[in-house]
């Protein structure tokens, strides 16, 4: 039976920061992931956040395989028949250091694994994790194909759906209502056709979301990220809803239809798709985490439920970055005391209470409840989209006058339920 000082289950963001930490320090740290390579089976949108966790791995950045830095912020609400969006740019988004960049994981991870490896961490891959061993009540390491593996500590880094946190008693199954599945095409292009469609310049980016008909009115959305030379396209579905608790939703078919609507066709036009992709999000927010440690025992990234989505910022990937930094630093104290009890492992939750993780989690943990509105992704797409047609409009005869068009549509009904849903949207 062999012996580790930590083993980390996942080479996803959350296991590799962790690694990382740890093998920069001399730690003796095995990594098991089951995919193919790192990256292979992990999903985001995606685009990344620098800002948050740039001082954390200062050496990483500027060699870091990320691909556009994105200039311009796009939203759409989309109804069933027209459109209305917005385009955000401002001179901060073209300063350096750039705050986010749009990142494809099957090449980001891959990348970042080779320097936790270069670091020391042992990374084993096609090693799928099937239970922990629990020796008086403490987790005592890990069972994968068979082999006994064990370790002075376990850091659960496996994403989502958590079996090893489970497996070690620290959470329950979740509830449909706080995950969403997300599906996701990469069509490669010319990168000067991507520069032309999106009117970038060299090494620039647009992010775009898009609210309403892209779910057919439920719970959701969709999203367009600019890589070098590819498009990142797809959407996220809550699961309560495609679960057939609610209206069943079929996912790739929304996709499809997302792809065929005349705002997207256009931009994806010529392209090939390279990558096809689904995965679970956490969408629980702070009410949601599971517990973060036990004796012998650590749970970072999606394990551990860090994820925010407020609408139009979708996090997670720094939220992963963090929390196995802080895992990794927390295991570096317990070592020194040579103690990995719950008491000693408690300091994980601290430092993620100081930092922007738990601090994020705690500001927006009102964010999952306003997002259950369904009037923000059905009527407010159709509402803005009618107005906007309404205001647009020169009929064969005279045209109304503005004020009555406007009062036509926001009637004093209208306009109490708006009041209400914005006294809800307070809260994030
Ligand atoms: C469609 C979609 C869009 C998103 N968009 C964004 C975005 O734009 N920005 C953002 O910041 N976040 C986004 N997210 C969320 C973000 O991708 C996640 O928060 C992030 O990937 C979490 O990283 P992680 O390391 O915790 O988990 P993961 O990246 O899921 O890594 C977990 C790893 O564990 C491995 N594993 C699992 N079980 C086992 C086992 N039993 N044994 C061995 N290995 C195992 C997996 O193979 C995987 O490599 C999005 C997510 C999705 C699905």
């Amino acid at each position: 039976m062999e012996k580790f000082e930590v083993i980390v289950v996942g080479a996803g963001l959350a296991g590799l920061a962790a690694a990382w930490k740890l093998a920069e320090k001399g730690v003796e740290v095995l990594v098991l992931e089951r995919g193919d390579y790192p990256g292979a089976k992990n999903v985001t949108g995606g685009r990344l956040y620098v800002n948050p966790v740039r001082d954390l791995f200062p050496d990483l950045w500027s060699a870091a395989p990320l691909e556009r830095y994105i200039v311009h912020e796009g939203a759409t609400l989309m109804a069933r028949d027209r459109s209305v969006a917005i385009d955000y740019s401002g001179d901060e988004l073209k300063a350096e250091p750039h705050q986010s960049y749009s990142v494809l994981r099957g090449k980001f991870d891959r990348w970042l694994a080779e320097q936790v490896e270069a670091k020391g961490a042992m990374l084993l891959t096609k090693v799928r994790v099937d239970d922990v061993i629990m020796e008086n009540g403490k987790v005592a390491g890990v069972l994968a194909g068979g082999d006994e593996l064990k370790a002075d500590v376990v850091i659960a880094c496996d994403g989502v759906l958590s079996l090893v946190s489970e497996k070690a008693g620290l959470r329950k199954p979740g509830l449909p209502k706080d995950y969403a599945v997300g599906i996701k095409e990469v069509i490669t292009l010319d990168a000067g056709v991507i520069n032309d469609r999106f009117r970038l310049e060299g090494n620039e980016g647009a992010a775009h979301l898009f609210v309403g008909d892209v779910t057919k009115g439920c719970f959701g959305g969709g999203f367009l990220y600019t890589n070098k030379d590819s498009i990142s396209l797809g959407l996220v579905a809550g699961i309560h809803e495609y679960a057939g608790i609610g209206p069943s939703t079929d996912v790739p078919g929304l996709l499809e239809a997302f792809k065929k609507r005349p705002e997207i066709s256009s931009l994806i036009r010529g392209g090939s798709t390279a990558e096809y992709a689904a995965h679970v999000i956490p969408e629980g927010g702070f009410r949601a985490i599971s517990p973060l440690y036990g004796n012998g025992i650590l749970v970072a990234g999606d394990a551990a439920g860090f994820a925010v989505n407020i609408g139009f910022t979708v996090r997670g990937m720094e939220y992963a970055l963090a929390s196995g930094y802080y895992a990794g630093e927390t295991v570096l104290k317990s070592k020194e005391k040579g103690d990995f009890s719950a008491a000693a492992l408690s300091l994980y939750q601290r430092l993620l209470e100081e930092s922007f993780v738990l601090q994020d989690m705690k500001n927006f943990q009102e964010a999952p409840g306003v997002l259950s509105n369904e009037r923000l992704f059905k009527h407010y797409p159709e509402l803005a989209g009618n107005l906007l047609k309404d205001i647009y409009a020169v009929p064969a005869g005279p045209k109304g006058r503005l004020y009555p068009t406007l009062r036509k549509a926001l009637t004093l009904g209208e306009m109490w339920a708006q009041f209400k849903d914005m006294r809800e949207v307070m809260k994030i």
